[in-house]
């Protein structure tokens, strides 16, 4: 009987040891657009390098303590939601009638579980929202008055709406509608520029993670205020599952980010999982294909970040610049700006 309760700890030893061996890796997004070094201060740049630093690490100590992959997407996306410099919580973009309306969504890809919210404008993380949503609701996505309800219900940190404001992110506001009221003058003595597309560039500043943990389970997880000057009501593809966030542990987990209507019209993080799943393609061939080529096919532009079961990596975007990073169990860490 002792032989064999001795011989079930070391059992249990062994396997746990392993487990706990097993890598794991986070990657993270902080938007894309047009991000050009000329355009960059040295503060500026530093002050973005820092807070992406600040939130692989934050994911990184859940994962080292053997934590979950969804537990350590929520926590790097909450840094990034309380850094204004990205455009997600504080920091978010505003909307046409001069409100910051924010859209999250998480997807624990072991489960296929998933939670988001959309247009909310009180909930400080939005994401904790959505995880909210996901761990203790029998729905996915909950939008407006009533998403903030739920997330007040739960304990999410309500503020008041003020919060959120930002001084250049009202300026962007200012200037997309100078251009807009210029697009429209234009538009009376020439029609064809309606076939024009916009320069949504400068419009971008969504944030994401990605996670494989030391189980083998994916997570996915954005968090966005959406795009700037957008009209009443308007949600982009990051609280969409399978647009902007997807997450399965037989592919892929996914966040995106850029012109959300082009993510949400091809399906975008679920089209990389099905390409995976049913065409054998790789996360990287998969992936680039839909940011690469796909993407501007139609019209859009954007990037994403994407990890397999594996462990493989994939950060395309067909943008300037996306501001992304990644840190693995060994401790090796990347961050990344510009074009190569
Ligand atoms: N994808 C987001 C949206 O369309 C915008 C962004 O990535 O910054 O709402």
């Amino acid at each position: 009987m002792k032989l064999y309760f001795v011989l079930i700890i070391t059992v249990c030893t062994v396997f746990f040891s392993k487990a706990q061996q097993r890598q794991f890796t986070l990657v993270i997004h902080g938007g894309a657009g047009t991000i050009l070094k000329s355009n960059m201060s040295a503060e500026k740049e530093a002050a973005y390098r820092a807070a992406l630093e600040k939130s692989l690490k934050a994911g990184y100590k859940i994962l080292e303590n053997g934590g979950k992959a969804i537990d350590a997407v929520e926590a790097a996306i909450m840094v990034l939601e309380d850094d204004p410099h990205f455009n997600a919580g504080k920091g978010a973009v505003f909307t046409n009638e001069g409100k910051n309306e924010m859209d999250a969504a998480i997807m624990d890809g072991n489960t296929l579980k998933a939670g988001a919210v959309a247009s909310v404008t009180t909930i400080k993380n939005p994401i904790t929202a959505a995880r909210a949503i996901m761990d203790r609701s029998e729905h996915v996505l909950m939008v407006g008055k009533g998403a903030e309800k739920f997330a007040a219900l739960q304990g999410c940190t309500i503020v008041d709406p003020t919060y959120f404001f930002t001084k250049e992110r009202w300026e962007d506001l200012l200037k997309a509608k100078h251009e807009d009221s210029l697009k429209q003058n234009k538009l009376l003595y020439q029609p064809s520029l309606l076939k024009q597309p916009d320069n949504h560039d400068y419009k971008y500043g969504t944030v994401g993670a990605v996670a494989l943990d030391s189980y083998g389970n994916l997570a996915a997880g954005t968090s966005t205020g959406g795009m700037t000057n957008k009209k009443y009501g308007r949600v982009g593809d990051s609280p969409i599952i399978g647009a902007g966030t997807y997450a399965n542990n037989a592919t892929c987990a996914i966040s995106g980010t850029g012109w959300g209507e082009y993510f949400i019209r091809l399906v975008m993080a679920k089209s990389i999982s099905d390409r995976m799943e049913l065409a054998g393609m790789s996360l990287q061939d998969a992936a680039n294909e839909m940011i690469m080529k796909k993407l501007p096919a139609l019209g859009g532009d954007g990037g994403l970040i994407g990890i397999d079961k594996k462990g493989n990596i994939a950060m395309p975007f067909c943008t300037e610049g996306m501001y992304r990073g990644y840190i693995k169990s060994n401790g090796e860490m990347q961050i990344e700006i510009y074009k190569e």
